[in-house]
This record gives C-alpha cells, sequence and structure tokens, in this order.
C-alpha cells in the first residue's frame, strides 16, 4: 500500500483548510472528499448565501466559497480521491485507511468528516419542496435571511439548541414558536427560564409539525396538538430544526474517544485526539460553534499539529 505523510478525511471547510496547509508545508497530502457520506464540499453545498465568512463583504454562495478551497488546495499539490473511507486501522503505524476503491497507510490522520444536521422527514421539508427556501437547520447561518425579518418563525425541537436558536431568531422575527412534543423543555432550566421569560418566544407544548406549505417559500405550517389530535394551519415564514446533529465517524467503529452525542474528543484548545498522530477537526469534533469559519480554522491547527507531530517523529 502506498505511504502518505498526511491523509485527511473530509472536504469540508476543515479538510480543504488543513489540505492548504499541509501542502503549503510539503507534506504531500492526500484527501478523501467523499462520494455517498454527503457532497464533496461539505454542509455548504447546500446552501445558497454565504453571508458570514470573512473576506466576502457581498457574500458568496456555499458551492463558490467551496470551490474556491478545492482550487486553492489542489493549487499546492493536494491530491483529492472521490470517494468515501469505509474503515482506518489505528492500531497499527502506519495508520491503515481504506476507501472504497484505494487503501493507503498514513504517518498521520486528520479527520474532518462533519456533522450531518437532524431533519424530520415531513411533508413540506424535503430536498426539492422547502429545504432551504424557509426550512433550515442553522439559525445562526440563514435567520438573517430578510424572508425571515419580521415575520413568524418556527423552531422544531426542546433541547438547549432549541432555545438557544430561539432566542437568537427573536432578532429578526416578529414571534418565534418553539414547537415541543413534550410538556416540558429538555433544555436545562436556565435556558428554558430565557425562553420562558422572552416575549417574543412562545412554547407550543404537545404539538408536532405535521407539514410546511408554501408557493415559491414557506407561508405556513400545519401543527398537531397531541393532546386534542387537533390540526391547526398556522402562517409561517421559517422552520429551523434544532434537533441536534450526528458527527459523522461510522467508519472510526469506536476507535477514538467521543463525548455521549458522538463528537470526537480532542484535547482542550488542539486537535489532538488520544492516538498521537490522529487528529479531529471542525464540526466532526465542535458541538458549540459549528460555522464554516471556526471548522477552517481547526483544519488550520490540524494540519500544524500534524506538522509537528511529523517533525518530532523525524519525517
Ligand atoms: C444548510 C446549512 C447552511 C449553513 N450556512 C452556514 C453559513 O452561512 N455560515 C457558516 O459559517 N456556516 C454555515 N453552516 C455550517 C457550516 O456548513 C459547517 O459548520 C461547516 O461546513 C463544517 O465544516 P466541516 O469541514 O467540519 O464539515 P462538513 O462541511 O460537514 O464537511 C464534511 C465532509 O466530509 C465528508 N465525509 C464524511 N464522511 C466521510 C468519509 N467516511 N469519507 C470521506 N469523506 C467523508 C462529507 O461528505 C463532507 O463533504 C451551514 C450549514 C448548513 C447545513
Amino acid at each position: 500500500m502506498e505511504r502518505k505523510k498526511v491523509i485527511i478525511i473530509g472536504s469540508g471547510p476543515a479538510g480543504y483548510t488543513a489540505a492548504i496547509y499541509a501542502a503549503r508545508a510539503n507534506l504531500s497530502p492526500l484527501l478523501f472528499e467523499g462520494f455517498f457520506s454527503g457532497p464533496a464540499g461539505g454542509q455548504l453545498m447546500t446552501t445558497t448565501e454565504v453571508e458570514n465568512y470573512p473576506g466576502f463583504p457581498n457574500g458568496v454562495t456555499g458551492p463558490e466559497l467551496m470551490e474556491a478551497m478545492k482550487q486553492q488546495a489542489l493549487r499546492f499539490g493536494t491530491k483529492i480521491l472521490t470517494e468515501d473511507v469505509e474503515s482506518v486501522d489505528l492500531s497499527t503505524r502506519p495508520f491503515v485507511v481504506k476507501g472504497s476503491r484505494n487503501a493507503f497507510v498514513a504517518d498521520s490522520l486528520i479527520i474532518a468528516t462533519g456533522a450531518t444536521a437532524k431533519r424530520l422527514d415531513i411533508p413540506g421539508t424535503r430536498d426539492g419542496e422547502f429545504w432551504q427556501k424557509g426550512v433550515t437547520a442553522c439559525a445562526v447561518c440563514d435567520g438573517a435571511m430578510p424572508i425571515f425579518r419580521g415575520k413568524e418563525l418556527y423552531v422544531i425541537g426542546g433541547g438547549d439548541t432549541a432555545v438557544e436558536e430561539a432566542i437568537f431568531l427573536t432578532k429578526y422575527g416578529s414571534k418565534v414558536y418553539i414547537v415541543h412534543r413534550r410538556d416540558t423543555l429538555r433544555a436545562s432550566k436556565i435556558m428554558a427560564r430565557h425562553a420562558m421569560e422572552n416575549a417574543k418566544i412562545e412554547i407550543l407544548w404537545n404539538h408536532v409539525l405535521k407539514s410546511v406549505e408554501g408557493d415559491q417559500i414557506v407561508t405556513g405550517v400545519t401543527l398537531e396538538n397531541l393532546k386534542t389530535q387537533k390540526e391547526v394551519k398556522r402562517e409561517a415564514a421559517g422552520v429551523f430544526f434544532a434537533i441536534g446533529h450526528n458527527p459523522n465517524t461510522v467508519f472510526l467503529s469506536g476507535q477514538l474517544e467521543t463525548d455521549p452525542q458522538g463528537y470526537l474528543l480532542v484535547k482542550p484548545g488542539t486537535t489532538l485526539t488520544k492516538i498521537p498522530g490522529v487528529f479531529a477537526a471542525g464540526d466532526v469534533q465542535d458541538k458549540v460553534y459549528r460555522q464554516a469559519v471556526s471548522a477552517a480554522g481547526s483544519g488550520c491547527m490540524a494540519a500544524l499539529d500534524a506538522e509537528r507531530f511529523l517533525s518530532t517523529q523525524g519525517f
């Protein structure tokens, strides 16, 4: 099997940034950009305007931004394979990395496979319906869009994330409803209190989302009251899923430590996992910030950490 100094798994902002830094450090990185695991380029390939990535005063589309990052990684000599990594063996050195078509060994590994926002499969919310036309899974990313300003917005969920997103959205919406299937929030007590004390937030207890309606963009939702089984239609401009994320780590088969939600654990302030030479960057290890710029920042850190590791090993 061909031996590589650095293999990067994942092609979002974290993976491409790690590739740019590793390539410029003459480490000749190999990057698996994925295939069935999701669109090459990562989560931003599923969005239109990105307004908060520094350097683009007029915004940039997600696919344009990711193509630019890819070209920058290629320019410095990154080799990119369009396939998924199916398994890794971290118990031997060099590490073994098996893709769907090719296998390699690697002296260091950067895992940047991201996380997938959970969505409910509800009529009107799917791709080709109103997904990204008023239905989204990221309030911080999309909340400032003009279509949500001064309108009634619905957050689906009942944990801390749902409450945080609802509070954030009160800056833009006229009213924010939290749709929660139970009669108490799962959010921490303090977060729940913040939500209940906020005049712009109303919690719809014992309710579920049944469908989303609209024309070009979302105009309404149908909710069901689980106590009365009654359905009600309401005006709405936005539906925000806030029911958590799945970090993409199945191919690791439990070889690295995770927190209870499955996020990879790294030494605080670094990208070091518990296995020397294996680094984690981006959303796969970050349940707090989950932004393109923070993912790119940790991709840079991972490449610098890998470079330092390799030099201490005499490479
Ligand atoms: C709809 C939407 C809109 C958003 N808008 C914004 C915004 O406006 N601004 C902002 O800052 N952030 C935004 N975000 C968040 C941002 O996209 C993420 O924080 C960022 O993409 C995380 O980057 P990442 O590199 O960690 O992972 P990701 O972007 O998730 O990329 C991970 C990549 O790894 C690949 N992969 C997974 N498993 C494997 C495997 N086994 N083998 C090979 N490859 C694999 C995936 O296919 C994917 O390409 C948005 C997110 C979404 C969902």
